[in-house]
């Protein structure tokens, strides 16, 4: 073994930046960063995403099982979103087909519901299913090219981010784009002067949804430092956007016209009728509000998230896999504390969330607040019941 030289290239000391010694032998960083790029694309290859054979895909039935472990209630969402994901991937299958004739089109999938009703647990969630990058945005950050804040673009660089850098995984990924109802027009009437923070922003969004290559910089990239900008196809990266909306059910109602909802209405309770408004909802409406009518063609999947009812709230703190409750369990269990919650304790968590309107996001923070005392005392007691009692404050 020489020591002065890589036992792979066998590239001398003094012509490498370093030299990294192993049992037997000596490796330079050209071959390391060789060597690792193929562990990468053999490891990409036999990843989840490029499933070659339609029975290997999951259908939506399981892939509607899964969320159902992470997810509580909003079926009608989990049912639509995994029909979509299916679709797509069936849509990747077939783009390999070269002898097909009909070119089957993305379906984007735009999902209204108020703040902390699952929207975002959602995406996530299937982008945990799928094994594939997925990335968050927010909409209100973006602007139109040349005003102050982030292009566009910068959508796909945090992808780029959270693939590693890796264009052909990222090229697959899913990007969640939040708020996206803060970006509709002002008002119905397009108007003359320009509207910096709306439809500029939802022109400039129609290039990434539509499917196109798009020049995107690279953002701190360490790969390609000397890179300008880094070419990222658009058209398998599933976009799946949400919002609250707030109004829109003004605006469905006023479209269907009330008199003919009280009609059919009649026999809903107040719940039951908003479920049936809500569910009503299309794209006329949505342009109502002021998205636009080529924005809105790239979404054809609407999806709406129902109110979270006290009972949901109460299963979302026990039910999920890692819901609050287990998490909290498993905290005090560290100390060797046992910690038990009644149900009339969590009634009460989930009726003091609900005032600060918050959503299910709410929950934590009203647990935390309410065991605050006991992790601070954490050792005082062997056992800690959170009954109706303790969590009034
Ligand atoms: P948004 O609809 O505003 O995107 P999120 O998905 O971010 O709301 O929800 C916030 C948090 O509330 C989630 O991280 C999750 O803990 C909880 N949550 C909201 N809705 C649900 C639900 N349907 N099932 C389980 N947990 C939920």
């Amino acid at each position: 073994m020489n020591s002065n030289q890589c036992s792979f290239c066998g590239k001398k000391r003094n012509e490498v930046q370093m030299l990294i010694s192993g049992n037997n032998g000596f490796i330079c960083e050209e071959c390391i960063e060789q060597a690792h790029g193929i562990v990468k694309e053999t490891s990409t290859a036999a990843g989840s995403v490029s499933t070659e054979k339609i029975e290997d895909l999951k259908k939506p039935k399981e892939i509607k099982e899964f969320l159902d472990q992470y997810v509580i209630g909003q079926d009608q969402a989990k049912k639509q979103l995994s029909v979509a994901v299916y679709n797509h991937y069936k849509r990747l299958l077939h783009a390999k087909d070269e002898n097909r004739e009909v070119e089957i089109e993305k379906s984007n999938v735009i999902m209204i519901g108020e703040t902390g009703t699952g929207k975002t647990l959602l995406a996530k969630s299937i982008a945990r299913e799928l094994n594939v990058p997925f990335c968050i945005v927010d909409a209100t950050i973006l602007t139109e090219a040349g005003y102050v804040g982030e292009d566009v673009e910068s959508i796909l660089s945090r992808l780029l981010m959270v693939a590693d850098y890796d264009v052909e995984k990222a090229e697959k990924g899913i990007v969640f784009i939040d708020e996206i109802d803060k970006i509709a027009r002002k008002s119905d009437n397009p108007s003359i002067t320009r509207d910096v923070s709306g439809e500029g922003v939802q022109q400039g969004l129609l290039k990434l949804l539509e499917g196109s290559i798009v020049n995107v910089p690279p953002q701190g990239g360490r790969k390609h430092p000397d890179q300008k900008y880094i070419q990222v196809n658009t058209q398998n990266i599933l976009f799946i956007a949400g919002g609250a909306f707030d109004g829109i059910k003004e605006i469905i109602e006023r479209r269907l016209n009330k008199q003919a909802i009280g009609f059919s209405a009649e026999k809903l309770n107040k719940i039951e009728e908003e479920e049936y408004i809500l569910s009503q909802l299309n794209a006329i409406d949505l342009r109502k509000f002021g998205l636009i009518p080529e924005l809105l063609g790239r979404f054809p999947i609407i999806t709406y998230l129902d109110k979270l009812t006290k009972e949901t709230m109460i299963r979302i703190m026990k039910e999920p896999k890692n819901s609050i409750v287990n998490q909290f369990v498993e905290l005090f269990k560290m100390d060797g504390v046992q910690l038990e919650f009644t149900d009339e304790g969590l009634e009460s968590i989930v009726e003091e969330t609900m005032e600060k309107g918050l959503g299910a996001r709410g929950l934590r923070g009203t647990t935390e607040k309410v065991l605050e005392d006991y992790m601070f005392n954490i050792a005082a007691q062997k056992k800690v019941v959170i009954d109706r009692e303790n969590t009034l404050f």
